[in-house]
């Protein structure tokens, strides 16, 4: 094993006694509770982080709010666009600092840090960048007849919504974290992240790499904690949008909460259980290598990963066969080391989660694959692959987040559309068939935000993404965006 060398600038950095971000500078911290951050794959403490106190959070709220009236609505689009671009560059610049932060909080394989987590954090960046000269309204004629001669005119304008809260989930805080900053940034707002607790450091660092791009203090404020720094964040007066992306409970907690505070905005981006339909034609080796980097890409812990797989009767004994060979094949080991296929899961309570739903297959002996946690340091489990009894079988229903794959077979389509609308999720879906005219029959017919004709998890900024169902509310990405961070102001004159 040979694992790659930690740089002296994230030594340095994980070393530091960490504070909170707040308006432009890393603060101290006012209360002494702190949360552990855990090396995934040694179970070593490698860092800890400061839990923001109510008082910290409406500081850092205080200070968007400043921010977005003074120093951010002083700055035309084409300056705002101008400092994502410049931040966009110096992430690329510390490319190797973060991939290297996020792979030690996280348990991502390095090679996923760096040419997805990182790179695609630079893409978004730079995809937000652009729109921020593109945002404007419309004129219109009104219908009002002219009594006296006189005329009406009327249109509309886009103002940002002003000071946005960004709550951040483990998997990819980084790059979740910057479609927050993106999108805030570039149509005016101002923002104050929450990231996960386990995962704290990367967007730390990146708020002071925005200093460094030009963006002005209180811009982008980073408060940290837990769960409760959270709700502080959701409460406190200036907040007008909550941006949360998690789990459904969560999510739907603040839904609640952001509503009861004279509707403050939400956009839910949640869970999902989502599915992939192996058609009759499909080509099975032709397939699956695509199918498996979708699927246990990060160790499955990904929202818009498949979890349930539909295979058309003639081909599932093939398929079985062949996906449980290829997995079987994958390398498990440190996620420091560049030939390591497949890492640990992220944080010791998902370790315990996922660890809960195996013990429950191999109970109930729908195991095929995979399905032991391994002995030993870290919170490695195998990936995993097993039957269900039917759609009701809680495997079949639960999102597990984790490397565990259901299968079942389907012999019609309408037996295939039921099974897999047979769910409170609907975020992403999966068609394999190079039999377009039925990809195109079947893809109005499934619920779901995204859904991918032979592939599957990939998002691009210029496509939206959400969920549907309990999988979530509202659009990220392509000019869906805009929307959710922006108030639509009419006007009409009379002359
Ligand atoms: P959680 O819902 O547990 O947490 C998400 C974030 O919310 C964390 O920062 C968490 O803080 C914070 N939080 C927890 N409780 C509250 C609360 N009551 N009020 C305000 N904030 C709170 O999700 P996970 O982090 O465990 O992420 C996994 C889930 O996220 C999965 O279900 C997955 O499907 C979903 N997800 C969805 C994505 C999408 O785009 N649809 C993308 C990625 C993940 P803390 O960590 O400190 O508890």
């Amino acid at each position: 094993m040979s694992e790659v060398q930690i740089l002296a600038s994230v030594q340095q950095f994980i070393t530091r006694q960490h504070g909170h971000f707040i308006h432009g500078q890393c603060t101290d911290a006012e209360s002494s509770e702190r949360v552990a951050l855990v090396n995934p794959a040694t179970e070593q403490v490698i860092a800890t982080i400061a839990v923001a106190t109510e008082h910290e959070v409406d500081q850092a709220v205080q200070s968007a709010h400043d921010a977005f009236h003074h120093a951010w609505a002083d700055t035309s689009p084409y300056e705002r666009g101008q400092k994502l671009n410049k931040l966009a560059d110096l992430v690329e610049q510390h490319a190797e600092e973060l991939a290297q932060l996020e792979t030690l909080t996280t348990g991502k394989l390095i090679n996923l840090s760096r040419h997805l987590e990182v790179a695609q954090t630079v893409v978004f960046l730079r995809y937000f960048a652009g729109w921020a000269t593109k945002i404007h309204g419309q004129t219109m004629q009104p219908s009002i007849p002219s009594m006296q001669g006189e005329k009406y005119t009327a249109y509309t304008m886009r103002q940002p919504i002003g000071v946005v809260a960004g709550i951040v989930p483990w998997n990819f805080s980084l790059m979740i974290g910057c479609w927050k900053i993106g999108a805030a940034l570039t149509t005016g707002c101002t923002i104050v992240l929450k990231p996960s607790e386990f995962t704290t450091l990367s967007l730390l660092r990146l708020a002071e790499l925005a200093i460094e791009a030009g963006i002005p203090a209180g811009v982008i404020n980073v408060v940290t904690g837990t769960g409760q720094t959270g709700q502080y964040l959701i409460d406190s007066k200036y907040i007008k949008k909550v941006s949360f992306t998690g789990s459904v409970p969560t999510g739907i907690a603040i839904g609640q909460q952001a509503m009861k505070n004279d509707l403050t905005r939400v956009s839910l981006e949640l869970g999902g259980k989502n599915a992939a339909a192996i058609l009759a034609d499909a080509n099975i080796d032709e397939i699956l290598p695509t199918l498996l980097q979708a699927t246990f890409v990060h160790q499955g812990q990904v929202c818009a990963a498949p979890e349930r797989f539909f295979i058309h009767q003639s081909k599932y004994d093939e398929f079985i066969e062949k996906l449980t060979g290829a997995i079987q094949q994958f390398k498990i080991g440190s996620p420091l080391d560049e030939s390591t296929m497949f890492g640990p899961l992220s944080n010791k309570a998902h370790f315990d989660k996922v660890k809960q739903y195996l013990q429950m297959a191999q109970n109930n002996d729908q195991v095929i694959s995979g399905g032991k946690v391994l002995a030993g340091i870290g919170y490695f489990v195998e990936p995993t692959l097993l039957k269900v009894t039917g759609v009701d079988d809680p495997l079949f229903i639960e999102e597990t987040f984790g490397p565990v794959v259901d299968v079942i077979a389907f012999e019609s389509d309408e037996e295939l559309i039921t099974m897999m609308n047979h769910s409170r999720f609907g975020l992403t879906a999966s068609v394999w068939s190079n039999d377009l005219a039925k990809a195109l029959r079947l893809i109005p017919q499934i619920e779901a935000g995204s859904v991918w004709v032979n592939m599957h998890t990939f998002l691009d900024p210029a496509v939206p993404f959400g969920g549907v169902k309990a999988s979530g509310q509202g659009r990220e990405f392509s000019d869906a965006f805009i929307e959710d961070y922006t108030e639509l102001k009419s006007v009409m004159i009379r002359y």
